[in-house]
């Protein structure tokens, strides 16, 4: 064991994964999250050896507020997901950890059912870091999961921050989550993140809920309805589901397919990917640029200067940014 444990050698963790190995999978992952240098290394090296393995998976992005019944919702789905034949990874990002030591996911026992079924990898990230920094490491745990051969990969995200911004960059079908009666509001849901959805699921359609459920699906219809002008060629749909009563929950699958089938067809699937691929690049040359002009000594002096004028001191905000950025290229 402590042999596992202690290796760094980026093969011995290649190897594994494309083998399906679960241990060696987890291990990669903690590395990707990792802020240690050395780990970093690896961890690159690892992403880099798994680059060539194949990538027929989908990449489903779920997303809600708290309390919306998104764990309940991918226990459900989950099974429907595995008995269809795929191997499903979970990957559950928790934008409140980083803050406060307290976890939304974290603090009670999530999908317990499905966490112990044969082809299912749950793994729960914390979302310590930039928006870029959690897009990244996402990213690169989407790829290791492929890598180690699940096809079917959940990233499941709480709405209520920018994390489902980052989540619609790296999948390929984007699930909003709603409860019905509580109005847009009430749930957080900025109108931009209605526009990235494909689909709308109103959850907890039973009971006393239903009838409330069924009105909610007719107005949120009407308003994504207003919001559509999809290049993909599909119309967002909005459905009613129970976790509890097992209701609406394989029809999710079948909506999801039928995507996929008709994306695959017209090329959006691809050229989507694609697209995301060049946002990721653009995105990252953009950090790295940032990182690397406030860390060098000089620029960093200069910012602490000028910071440091009186203020009756007038600045010119654009000459002097353009006169940093130029001694900063001049090096
Ligand atoms: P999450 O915070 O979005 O992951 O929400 P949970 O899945 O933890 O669910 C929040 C609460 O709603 C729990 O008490 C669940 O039992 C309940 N719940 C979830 N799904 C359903 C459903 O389909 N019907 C009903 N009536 N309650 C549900």
């Amino acid at each position: 064991m402590a042999t596992i444990f202690n290796n760094r050698d980026p093969d011995f963790f290649i190897q594994g994964i494309l083998n399906g190995d679960i241990v060696l999978l987890s291990r990669a992952i903690t590395l990707v999250e990792s802020n240690n240098e050395k780990h970093q290394l690896v961890a690159q090296k690892i992403i880099e050896g798994i680059a060539g393995a194949p990538r027929n998976s989908f990449r489903l992005g779920i997303t809600g507020v708290p309390g919306v019944g998104k764990s309940t919702f991918i226990e459900s789905f989950g099974k429907e997901v595995i008995g269809q034949g795929h191997k499903l990874a979970v990957l559950a990002i928790d934008p409140s950890s980083a803050k406060s030591k307290g976890s939304i996911l974290g603090d009670k026992t999530r999908m317990e059912e499905l966490s112990v079924q044969k082809n299912v990898f749950i793994r729960p990230s914390p979302s310590n870091g930039t928006l870029g920094g959690v897009t990244k490491t996402t990213y690169e745990t989407i790829l290791l999961c492929e890598a180690a051969g699940f096809d079917f990969i959940i990233v499941e995200t709480v709405g209520v921050g920018q994390s489902e911004v980052a989540v619609g960059k790296i999948t390929d079908f984007f699930l909003l989550l709603m409860l019905a009666g509580a109005g847009d509001e009430l749930q957080g849901i900025k109108r931009g993140i209605m526009e990235m959805a494909d689909a709308l699921v109103i959850t907890k359609a039973d009971g006393e809920n239903l009838e409330k459920a069924k009105v909610a699906r007719s107005e949120y219809a009407h308003a994504m309805h207003l919001l559509q002008g999809s290049e993909s060629g599909w119309t967002a749909r909005t459905t009613l589901s129970s976790s509890l009563n097992n209701y609406g929950i394989s029809e999710v699958y079948s909506m999801i397919n039928e995507y996929n089938t008709l994306v695959t067809a017209n090329g959006y699937f691809l050229l989507k990917r694609r697209e995301q691929q060049i946002d990721l690049f653009l995105s990252a040359v953009n950090e790295q640029l940032t990182n690397k002009f406030y860390s060098d000594k000089v620029i960093k002096e200069k910012i602490k200067s000028i910071k440091n004028l009186n203020a009756d001191q007038n600045i010119q905000p654009f000459l002097l940014a353009k006169e940093l950025v130029n001694l900063f290229f001049k090096k």
